[in-house]
């Protein structure tokens, strides 16, 4: 049976990034830069005040103390976004805000706490004089044209994921839209003739579907674009008609859910050895053993388990670090950390993810299980803010033991929930 990594590996080997659109920055998060950005002006673009309280030359001040102050002459006043003509003369201060430009002749800022005059509060007078009451050194208090982003410099990576800061940075430099690469159109079927609609009263012997919505959520925070196909019944015809549908919205991957283990009525796997390419159908790995892949006419093709946790680990294991592959990213982000275990833990040899809540207690993480491990129950994995991760060949583990874990938060937060309304078509449903 394929290891986890093998597996990986082989689901990723043929991706490559899709093809670049321009977007308007605020239609940006979350979506993976396809174009490095180089500054082309300097940020801040000017010398300008990072306190308010008065511009000054740092010689006139040196040997201001609260015994000793020194007095200036206030020749002038400079709010944010005003550009004083005049250079502030020997002995001389003008009062300035935060982000207002520093006049010539000035080289440092005595912040109104520094002098005996409340005069920066709003709507206070423009005093004669002030009396300074610390020295300030050159360049004290004053923010440097260029000091934080200088012209020509590289700000952001090719394939980088967007998130505020990096918007706040493109606005910042005047850029209003930049290359992407195209989200990964993901078409979801769920099969199951126990299944119906969340909109429809479960009669004995039916189930909700769950995985659909729950996949059709991870692949949305995961960047990617769902389009829901719905419910496919057992059948090799329907599962097939339902593949088809797929390449006619134009999908770049096909995720289905249930139908792929040894069950009597499970025509996943048989629909794309038949119709498609099988590469492989079992990994390693708990939950999810039942995992297949390969591709229906040249669309990659995965079947998850059904079971709605094998499901959505399967998912988070395999299915994530693809659509990053297809969004342009070079790896996927995870957040690990080492914990302690608070019990013991034990699985039967499998690469295994564990359900569990890590806490940080007594200066190291604790993590215990989050309830059942069976891969029909949910509220477990509702539970859990992280997968212990075992490795395969490893049965059990004593308490006090450190495992590696990764913080998935709700399975799926780490790309947080990203969709720019009116850009594309976000979900198809089929009636
Ligand atoms: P299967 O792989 O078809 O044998 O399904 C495994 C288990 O997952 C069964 O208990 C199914 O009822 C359940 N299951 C299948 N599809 C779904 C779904 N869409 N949502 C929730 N549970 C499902
Ligand atoms: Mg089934």
């Amino acid at each position: 049976m394929l290891s986890v990594s093998e597996a990986r590996d082989r689901l990723l080997a043929g991706l490559t990034p899709l093809d670049r659109q321009v977007v308007r920055i605020d239609e940006s998060l979350n979506r993976v830069l396809a174009e490095e950005v180089r500054a082309s002006i300097a940020l801040p673009p000017f010398d300008n005040s990072a306190m308010d309280g008065y511009a000054v030359r740092a010689a006139d001040v040196g040997t201001a103390t609260i015994g000793k102050p020194v007095i200036l002459e206030v020749s002038g006043d400079i709010p944010a976004g005003i550009v004083e003509a005049r250079a502030l003369t020997p002995g001389a201060a003008m009062r300035i805000m935060t982000g207002a430009m520093l006049p010539d002749g000035a080289d440092a800022v005595v912040p109104v706490e520094s002098t005996t005059s409340p005069s920066a509060m709003s709507g206070v007078e423009l005093p004669e004089r002030i009396e300074v009451v610390s020295a300030v050194g050159v360049g004290e208090h004053v923010r440097r044209a260029g000091g934080d982003v200088q012209p020509g410099q590289l700000i952001l990576q090719r394939g980088v994921r967007l998130g505020p800061p990096h918007i706040g940075m493109l606005a910042s430099l005047g850029i209003p839209s930049i290359s992407v690469y195209r989200k990964p159109r993901v078409a979801l079927l769920s099969t199951g003739d126990e299944l119906v609609e969340i909109d429809q009263a479960i009669r004995p012997g039916q189930i909700h579907d769950g995985n659909g919505y729950a996949l059709a959520a991870a692949t949305r925070a995961a960047g990617g674009t769902p389009l829901r196909l719905g419910i496919v019944p057992d059948r090799l015809e329907a599962v097939i008609a339902c593949l088809e549908q797929a390449l006619a919205l134009d999908a770049d991957l096909i995720v289905s859910s249930a139908g792929v283990s040894l069950g009597a009525f499970d025509f996943v796997r048989a629909a794309i050895e038949r119709e498609g390419r099988l590469e492989f159908w079992r990994v390693n790995i708990r939950p999810g053993k039942p995992f297949v892949y390969g591709s229906y006419r040249n669309l990659p093709f995965v079947g998850l388990p059904g079971n709605p946790v094998s499901a959505l680990v399967t998912f988070e294991v395999f299915v994530r670090p693809m659509l990053d592959r297809m969004s342009g990213m070079a790896e996927t982000a995870r957040t690990h950390l080492r914990a302690r275990l608070t019990e013991p833990v034990g699985s039967d040899g499998r690469e295994s993810y564990l359900r569990a809540i890590v806490t940080w207690e007594n200066g190291s993480y604790q993590a215990i299980l989050a309830g059942s491990q069976d891969s029909g129950v949910l509220s477990s994995l509702v539970r859990a803010n992280g997968l212990i991760v075992l490795p395969a060949g490893s049965r059990s583990l004593p308490v006090g033991e450190e495992v590696e874990v990764w913080l998935t938060g709700g399975l799926g937060d780490t790309a947080g929930q990203s969709e720019t309304p009116g850009t594309e078509i976000l979900s198809v449903d089929r009636e």
